[in-house]
C-alpha cells in the first residue's frame, strides 16, 4: 500500500510502525506497559496518566509479529519492485534497544547445516534468499553484487574488506571517500563489492560483515547504537529469452539500520560523545528532512548536508521507493523516546 503522491516524479514512502515484547528486565521491574498498537485501524495509542495519543501508520505491527509476517506482508513486495528495476530504501529507525537490529537482520541461522531460514531472521537474509530465488527461477541473465559498508561519525567503513589493519587501528585511519561519480550520482571509493554466486556465500558475507562490524565495535571502543549501517544489494538483470544486449533492468536494494535516535546529549554525555552525537543527529535529521521535502515535492533537498543523505542519494528521489520501520519499546521507562519515535516517523509520512 504505497502512497503515490506524485504529480511529478514517483516519491513513494511507506512508513510502517512495529513495538517489541517487553524484555526480561521490564518484567522482572514490572514496567507498565503504555503502548497498545491496534493492528486492524494502523493505530499505535500511547497512554499515561497524563494524556491517550493515538498516531496512524501504514501499517502498525505489535509485539506478537513474526518476522515473516512483517516480511510477507510489508516488504516482499518491495523485493519485488527491485527486481523489476526500482530502487528501493528501507530504513529501520529508533532509540538503541527497540528492535532495529532484530527487524533487519535478526538471527541468520539456527544450526549449520540447516536449509532453511530461522524463524528469527530479520529482513537482510530474507530479502537475499527472495532475490535469488527469484533471479535462479526465471530465465534470467543477471548479476547479483552486495556491498556493506558503515557510518561512523561521518566515516565511512567497508564491512566486506578484508580486514588487515582492524588489528592494528590508528585512529586516523582513513575513512573511505565519497566521490561524484560523473553522471550526478554518487559513489564511495575502494568499496568493496562482492559478487554473489551461491546462496550460500551470501549468508557467508552478511555474518562477515556482522562480525566485523561487532570487532570493530570492540577494538576502536565503537559503539553500534551509533553507528548506520548500509547493506546494499546491486542487480542488473537481461531477459535470457530475448537476442538484444540491451534490455537491461537495473534494481537495488538499499537495508539501513540507523544509529540509535535517542538524544544522548540530554542523558548527560561528555565532549567527545556529545560531538558524535551531534554528528548522528545531525544525520538522522537530514533524513528525515530529505523524506519530508520529497514527499512535500519542495524544490531544495538537503542531501548534500550529511554523509548518509549523499550516499542514498539515488535512491530517495526519482523511480524509487522507501519504507521506513520505525521501531519502539512498549514500556513506561521509554515512554519519551517512544514519542519522539513516533513523532519523527509520523512526520516522514
Ligand atoms: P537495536 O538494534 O534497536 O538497538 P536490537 O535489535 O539489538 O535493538 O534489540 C534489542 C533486544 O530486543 C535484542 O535482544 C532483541 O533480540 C530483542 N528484540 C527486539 N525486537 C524484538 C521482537 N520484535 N521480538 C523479540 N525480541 C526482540
Ligand atoms: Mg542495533
Amino acid at each position: 500500500p504505497f502512497k503515490d503522491r506524485s504529480d511529478r516524479g514517483t516519491v513513494n514512502v511507506q512508513v510502517l510502525l512495529r513495538c517489541r515484547p517487553l524484555c526480561d528486565d521490564e518484567i522482572r521491574n514490572n514496567d507498565p506497559y503504555v503502548v497498545h498498537c491496534d493492528e486492524e485501524r494502523s493505530e499505535v495509542i500511547v497512554s499515561s496518566k497524563l494524556f491517550d495519543r493515538t498516531f496512524t501508520f501504514d501499517r502498525v505491527y505489535g509485539p506478537e509479529t513474526e518476522q515473516k509476517d512483517l516480511y510477507d506482508e510489508s516488504i516482499a513486495n518491495i523485493v519485488n519492485d527491485v527486481l523489476e528495476g526500482f530502487n528501493c530504501t528501507i530504513f529501520a529507525y529508533g532509540q538503541t534497544g527497540t528492535g532495529k537490529t532484530y527487524t533487519m537482520e535478526g538471527l541468520l541461522r539456527n544450526s549449520k547445516d540447516a536449509e532453511e531460514l530461522p524463524a528469527g531472521a530479520g529482513i537482510i537474509p530474507r530479502a537475499l534468499q527472495q532475490i535469488y530465488n527469484a533471479l535462479e527461477s526465471q530465465r534470467m541473465d543477471y548479476s547479483m553484487k552486495a556491498t556493506y559498508l558503515e557510518i561512523y561519525n561521518e566515516e565511512i567503513t567497508d564491512l566486506l574488506a578484508p580486514d588487515e589493519n582492524l588489528f592494528s587501528p590508528s585512529p586516523r585511519k582513513p575513512s573511505l571517500v565519497l566521490m561524484e561519480d560523473g553522471k550526478g550520482g554518487v559513489m564511495v571509493r575502494g568499496l568493496e563489492e562482492e559478487l554473489v554466486f551461491s546462496e550460500k556465500q551470501i549468508f557467508g558475507l552478511l555474518e562477515r560483515g556482522s562480525s566485523k562490524r561487532r570487532t570493530a565495535e570492540t577494538l576502536l571502543n565503537k559503539q553500534s547504537n551509533r553507528s548506520h549501517s548500509i547493506f546494499s544489494i546491486i542487480l542488473h538483470m537481461r531477459d535470457a529469452n530475448l537476442v538484444s544486449e540491451e534490455l537491461i533492468k537495473c534494481g537495488r536494494l538499499n537495508l539501513v539500520d540507523l544509529a540509535g535516535s535517542e538524544n544522548i546529549l540530554r542523558s548527560g554525555a561528555r565532549e567527545e560523545r556529545a560531538r558524535e552525537a551531534g554528528e548522528i543527529n545531525k544525520s538522522l535529521l537530514t533524513l528525515g528532512r530529505v523524506i519530508s521535502s520529497l514527499a512535500e515535492h519542495s524544490g531544495h533537498v538537503p542531501y548534500r548536508d550529511s554523509k548518509l543523505t549523499r550516499l542514498l542519494r539515488e535512491s530517495l528521489g526519482g523511480k524509487t521507493k522507501t519504507c521506513i520501520i520505525a521501531t519502539i519499546a512498549p514500556s513506561l521507562r521509554c515512554l519519551e523516546e517512544t514519542l519522539s519515535t513516533l513523532d519523527y516517523a509520523y512526520r516522514a509520512k
